[in-house]
C-alpha cells in the first residue's frame, strides 16, 4: 500500500521504526495530490517547500528521540482559517486574499511543536459560513467520492483532503458542524471538541461562543492522538479551559459493555434520506450487539435549534467581522472619502453569504428587537443545553445520524439558503450546548455515497465517545474504504 493511503498511528509507527523517513512521506503526499488536486481542488494555498524542510527536520529529531510525538514527521492539512505564520490566510474571502498573518494560532504552534509536517491550507466556506463549501470566494471544492457532489462544510477542503489522501490529516473548525459534517459527506472522522478544550486563540472568528478546532482523520485512532497534541489549557483563550488532557488513545480499547447509549427520537425525522436512517440503525444495532446499553430518549427542544442558532451565530458574526473595513488588514476598495472606502471594501470583499449574516446579525442586535430575537435565542440556547443535562444523567453518549442526508449535488441548494441551513439540523444543537461530538462513517447509501455517525458526549468527556467510536469502529469495515480517483 502507498504510503500516502495509510493512517497517522500506521505511519508513526513506521516512522519510529524508521522503516520509512518524513521526507519519503511528505514526498509521497506531494505526487498523491499532484494527480488528484485537480480534480478535487481541495487546497487554497500548498507549502511544498516548506513541508519539505520541515520533513528534514522531523528525520533529525526522529534519529535522536526515543519517543518520539505521534505527529512528529507527519504530513497535516490546516483549514485556511486557521493564522499560519507567514502563510498566506484568506478564510476564503475576497477581503483577507492577501492578508499573512504575522503570528501562528496557539493550535499551529502545538503541531509545528510536535514535529508536524503543514502541507498546506485547505479551501472552505467564506468566514466558515456554509455547509458544502460552495461559499468559498475562491472556488469549488469536490467530493472525492463523486466529483460532482459537494464534500460538505464549511471545512470542505480538509475533509477532502484526508478522503483523498492529500494528507494524513487535517483540522478544521465547527461552528455548527463544520467539522462533522464534511467528514461525514467524505467517509471519514470529525471531532468537534467540548467548548473551550481546545484553544481557539488564531483561529478567525466566525461566532465566538460556538466556533471550536477539532480534528478531522481517517480513523478513530487517529482523531485521539491529534486531540492529545491540539487540546489543553491556553492563556491566550479566555474562554480556555483548565482541565487536565486525558491520554484519549490510550482508552481505546474496544470494550464498551456496560456503557449506555440514548437514541433521541426528535432526530429521526421525515424528510431524512431513508439510506441514513437505515444505517444509522444498524449501527445502533451493532454496538448493542458490543454490549452497549440502548435506550430512547427525548431532546423535546431540537426543533428550535437552528432557529435559536442563526440569531446568535449571525449576531455574533456581525460583530465578529466589523473588523475588516480595509484599513487594518487585507484588500482595500478606494472610494472618494474614508466613509465610501469603507462601504466599498466591505461590498466588494464580502460575498453574498456573508453580507446576509451581517445583516441578520446586526438586525437581530439592534434596539427594539434585541429581546424579540436575540435574548429569545439565548433562552432557547439554555433551554436546548438543559435537554442534554437531563438526558445525560441516564446516558453516557447519545447517537444520532450526522445528517440527513448524503452528500448533495454542486448547486444544488445554492439558490436556497433555508435548504442550505437544515443540512445542519442534527450537528447544531451540539455547539448550542458546548458539548463534543463525533462523527465517523456508519455505511453507504445506494449511490455509493458515505453516511455518518453522530456521537455526542457529556462535557470535557471527549474519551467516551472515543472509546465507543473505536469500538463501532473496529466492529466494522467502512473506514477501510477509498474513494476511486484513478486517472
Ligand atoms: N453550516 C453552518 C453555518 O453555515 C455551520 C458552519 C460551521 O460550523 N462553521 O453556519
Amino acid at each position: 500500500m502507498s504510503l500516502h493511503s495509510l493512517t497517522l498511528h500506521e505511519l508513526h509507527s513506521k516512522l519510529r521504526k524508521r522503516e520509512i523517513s518524513s521526507q519519503e512521506l511528505t514526498e509521497a503526499v506531494f505526487d498523491r495530490i499532484a494527480v488528484t488536486e485537480e480534480r478535487v481542488h481541495s487546497f487554497i494555498t500548498l507549502c511544498r517547500e516548506s513541508a519539505l524542510a520541515e520533513a528534514k527536520k522531523a528525520d533529525e529529531r526522529l534519529g535522536t528521540e526515543k519517543d518520539p510525538d505521534p505527529l512528529l514527521g507527519v504530513p497535516i492539512a490546516l483549514k485556511d482559517i486557521f493564522l499560519t505564520r507567514g502563510v498566506l490566510t484568506t478564510c476564503a474571502s475576497k477581503i483577507l486574499g492577501n492578508f499573512i498573518p504575522p503570528y501562528d494560532a496557539t493550535t499551529v504552534k502545538k503541531l509545528r511543536g510536535a514535529g508536524a509536517v503543514i502541507v498546506g491550507k485547505t479551501n472552505m466556506d467564506e468566514f466558515a459560513m456554509g455547509s458544502s463549501t460552495e461559499n468559498s470566494a475562491l472556488f469549488v471544492t469536490r467530493n472525492p467520492w463523486n466529483l460532482d457532489r459537494v464534500p460538505g462544510g464549511s471545512s470542505g477542503g480538509s475533509a477532502a483532503a484526508v478522503s483523498a489522501d492529500q494528507c494524513i490529516a487535517a483540522l478544521g473548525t465547527d461552528t455548527g458542524g463544520s467539522i462533522r459534517q464534511p467528514a461525514a459527506c467524505c467517509g471519514i472522522v470529525g471531532l468537534k471538541p467540548t467548548y473551550g478544550r481546545v484553544s481557539r486563540f488564531g483561529i478567525i472568528a466566525f461566532a465566538s461562543s460556538l466556533d471550536q478546532v477539532g480534528p478531522i482523520t481517517k480513523e478513530v485512532m487517529d482523531s485521539a492522538l491529534m486531540l492529545e497534541a491540539i487540546a489543553g489549557f491556553d492563556p491566550m483563550d479566555s474562554t480556555s479551559i483548565n482541565a487536565p488532557v486525558p491520554p484519549y488513545s490510550r482508552y481505546l480499547d474496544g470494550d464498551v459493555k456496560g456503557l449506555r447509549a440514548g437514541i433521541p427520537k426528535e432526530y429521526f425525522i421525515p424528510g431524512m434520506q431513508p439510506d441514513v436512517e437505515k444505517a444509522v440503525k444498524e449501527a445502533i444495532r451493532a454496538l448493542e450487539k458490543n454490549g452497549v446499553e440502548i435506550e430512547e430518549i427525548s431532546l423535546p427542544h431540537t426543533e428550535y435549534a437552528i432557529a435559536a442558532y442563526y440569531i446568535i451565530a449571525t449576531a455574533e458574526a456581525s460583530s465578529n467581522l466589523a473588523r475588516y473595513d480595509g484599513m487594518k488588514y487585507g484588500f482595500r476598495a478606494h472610494g472618494k472619502d474614508l466613509t465610501e472606502t469603507y462601504v466599498k471594501t466591505r461590498e466588494e470583499g464580502f460575498g453574498a453569504e456573508v453580507k446576509r449574516r451581517i445583516m441578520l446579525g446586526t438586525y437581530a442586535l439592534s434596539a427594539g428587537y434585541y429581546d424579540a430575537y436575540y435574548l429569545k435565542a439565548q433562552k432557547v440556547r439554555a433551554l436546548i443545553k438543559k435537554d442534554f443535562d437531563e438526558a445525560f444523567k441516564t446516558c453516557d453518549v447519545i447517537i444520532t445520524p450526522t445528517a440527513p442526508t448524503t452528500a448533495f449535488e454542486i448547486g444544488e441548494k445554492t439558490q436556497d439558503p433555508l435548504q442550505m441551513y437544515l443540512s445542519d439540523i442534527f450537528t447544531i444543537s451540539v455547539n448550542l450546548a458546548g458539548l463534543p461530538a463525533l462523527s465517523l462513517p456508519c455505511g453507504f447509501d445506494s449511490d455509493g455515497l458515505p453516511i455518518g455517525l453522530q456521537v455526542i458526549g457529556k462535557h470535557l468527556d471527549e474519551a467516551t465517545i472515543l472509546r465507543i467510536a473505536y469500538a463501532y469502529e473496529q466492529a466494522t469495515d467502512w473506514h477501510k474504504r477509498k474513494p476511486n480517483l484513478a486517472p
